[in-house]
């Protein structure tokens, strides 16, 4: 997959990206980061790429044409059209599912908004969708980008070691993840549950199942409307919801 990033900070982004699991899979070739400066894109002499809004009020406004020309400049080496994401609070909020949907994508662009926000008429004319990470205000898209880049990353085939890795986690199937544990068996007097030491794997997938149903009754019960149980699992759920247990 090819993703490419409109920002005024590619070394923000670059830094992060370059580390850990994405890092390895960009060496490796699975992933095609590219980082475009929209700045670069200016064409004046103080490489300016903002200015105050029309009409009045605070901060400043990314200008439409820097934007514009950083995006053709994609296109102009790109085979396909890529589909353009602009992260924005007003966008709709991100989640597994759009991870998964966005994971099937030969190639995304995603522009990195800063200041007040990015002139509407450029968002007009090359975005897609807009999303959003939460109903909260950040003071740039990049974070945003790079969760997004993050969680859809870790799903094309063999950016982790295997499909588990990522098809039991929590949300993935609607529900939160069984809990984990690791050496040693007895921490400060709280013992690993004894079925994961029995090496007895149907009991063991048998017991994080119920765990996973557990879980999600108890954080975040909301979960379980979408949630994809047999009728005995949705008889248990009911039971942990009424024992709040
Ligand atoms: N004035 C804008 C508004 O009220 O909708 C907010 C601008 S925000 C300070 C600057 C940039 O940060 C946005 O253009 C967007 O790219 C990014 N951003 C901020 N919060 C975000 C969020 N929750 N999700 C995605 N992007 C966000």
């Amino acid at each position: 997959m090819r993703i490419d990033c409109l920002t005024l900070f590619p070394d923000m982004m670059r830094a992060v990206l370059d580390e850990s699991i994405i890092g390895r899979a960009v060496k490796a070739g699975i992933l095609d980061i590219r980082y475009i400066n929209i700045r670069d894109f200016a064409q004046n002499k103080h490489n300016r790429v903002d200015d105050a809004p029309y009409g009045g009020g605070m901060g400043m406004v990314m200008q439409p044409e820097p934007i514009y020309r950083a995006f053709q400049s994609v296109l102009e080496n790109a085979e396909d059209k890529p589909k353009v994401i602009y992260m924005s609070p007003q966008g709709s909020v991100f989640s597994q599912d759009k991870a998964k949907e966005l994971a099937k994508e030969e190639h995304l662009v995603l522009l990195c908004g800063h200041y007040e926000g990015v002139d509407e008429r450029v968002l007009e004319e090359i975005v897609d969708e807009e999303l959003s990470i939460g109903d909260y205000v950040l003071t740039g898209g990049e974070i945003p980008a790079m969760a997004v880049i993050d969680a859809v990353a870790r799903m094309i085939p063999g950016v982790l070691p295997a499909e588990d890795a990522y098809s039991e986690e929590s949300l993935y199937n609607g529900l939160l993840e069984y809990p984990q544990y690791t050496r040693p068996p007895e921490f400060l007097g709280r013992e690993v549950p004894e079925v994961l030491l029995s090496g007895h794997h149907e009991n063991i997938r048998k017991w994080r199942r119920e765990e996973s149903i557990r879980r999600t009754c108890k954080k975040r019960p909301e979960l379980l409307n979408d949630a994809d149980l047999t009728d005995k699992e949705k008889a248990f759920a009911e039971l942990c919801m009424k024992e709040n247990v």
